[in-house]
């Protein structure tokens, strides 16, 4: 299929299903499939609205496999589909639902009260886990309240998969660097001593998300700080916690696009995420110069194409590229997401 032939049987099929159908497109996602989005925005905004638009029966998700899945679980009633089945996420993957069991039982072993939370970028079966165990959902726009609510609740929280997200909440909220330890499912009893997992308050899984992390770095900041003064940085918080000091603010997409939008025209912004968001920002900005402070692409992400959303156009209804989730995962997920959106 060529990409003209892509971009007819896409008109032809929105025109076709009207209100039937929503087509969701994540802000890492390429400008040509973002042109046929009915809405854009990040992975918990999408599977919000995928819920929350009554007529449409059939929703497909532009995004990674994770974030269909969360559609899939929020709206149970309506199809999911997602143009690539192989759209994974590293880090999702990161966190083995197997060996988060394992830790689960040494952690817990070790001292009762723990709270057990996970970022959205997770599997459907590890959001269950956290579901079954009392835990919850977080992102990177809530991840404080989250905590804060968690630690209402146990003295300590095992955060999954991303390390980096969890590390820079902890600092946030001034638990010291000796009460934060990283578990590392690679190593015998996660490489720590029962004593560092006796004192730790925030246990951390060893994940990351490759785009982040460690492509942005302190120096990148500081060389371009040097080389354009004036210029303000932020970067998403799965960066880690010297560049996002270096930066002097990080924020969640919804929270970089709010300060784009806060910056005065005139003003200079380097924008530490995926780069198709933060080219796009420029293009709609042209008051304000904006640059990517590195320019890193989501591999994952960029296997959705014209083609490719055409194809699964052409297939709704059968089962081809359905996303669907196990009953009782959806269930035990289900409740870890609603914990979160009543948070
Ligand atoms: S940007 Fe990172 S977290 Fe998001 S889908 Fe890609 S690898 Fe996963």
């Amino acid at each position: 299929m060529t990409k003209e032939e892509a971009r007819s049987i896409i008109i032809e099929k929105k025109q076709e299903l009207g209100k039937r159908l929503i087509i969701l497109g994540h802000h890492y996602q390429s400008d040509e499939v973002i042109a046929y989005a009915d809405y854009v925005g990040d992975s918990l905004e999408l599977a919000r609205k995928a819920s929350q638009v009554e007529e449409a029966g059939h929703i497909v998700f532009c995004g990674v496999f994770f974030m269909a899945e969360s559609a899939a679980i929020l709206a149970p009633e309506k199809s999911v589909y997602i143009p690539d089945f192989s759209a994974g996420c590293p880090l999702a993957d990161m966190a083995e639902p197997g060996d988060v069991q394992k830790a689960w039982e040494i952690i817990t072993e070790e001292g009762p009260g723990v709270v057990p939370v996970t970022y959205v970028n997770s599997s459907a079966r590890i959001k269950a886990f956290c579901g079954r165990h009392g835990g919850i959902v977080c992102t990177s726009g809530n991840a404080r309240r989250i905590f804060e609510w968690a630690f209402d609740r146990a003295d300590r929280i095992f955060f999954m998969p991303d390390m980096n997200l969890g590390r820079n909440t902890a600092r946030q909220m001034g638990i010291p660097g000796e009460q934060i330890v990283l578990w590392d499912p690679e190593k015998e009893h996660g490489g720590l001593g029962s004593d560092e997992l006796a004192r730790a308050r925030v246990v951390l899984w060893k994940g990351w998300c490759p785009v982040h992390w460690p492509k942005f770095t302190p120096e990148d900041v500081r060389t371009l700080k040097e080389k354009q003064p004036g210029l303000e940085v932020i970067v998403h918080p799965e960066s880690d916690p010297q560049t996002v000091e270096a930066s002097g603010r990080s924020g969640s997409t919804a929270r970089i696009l709010e300060v784009v939008k806060a910056t005065p025209p005139g003003g200079k912004l380097a924008i530490g995420t995926e780069a198709n968001m933060v080219k796009r920002a420029a293009r709609e900005n042209p008051s304000i110069q904006i640059v990517p402070l590195r320019e890193v692409y989501c591999d994952d992400m960029a296997r959705i194409t014209v083609e490719k959303l055409a194809r699964v156009l052409l297939h709704l209804g059968d089962d081809t590229f359905r996303v669907t989730v196990e009953p009782d995962v959806a269930r035990d997920a289900l409740s870890a997401l609603e914990r979160m959106l009543r948070v």
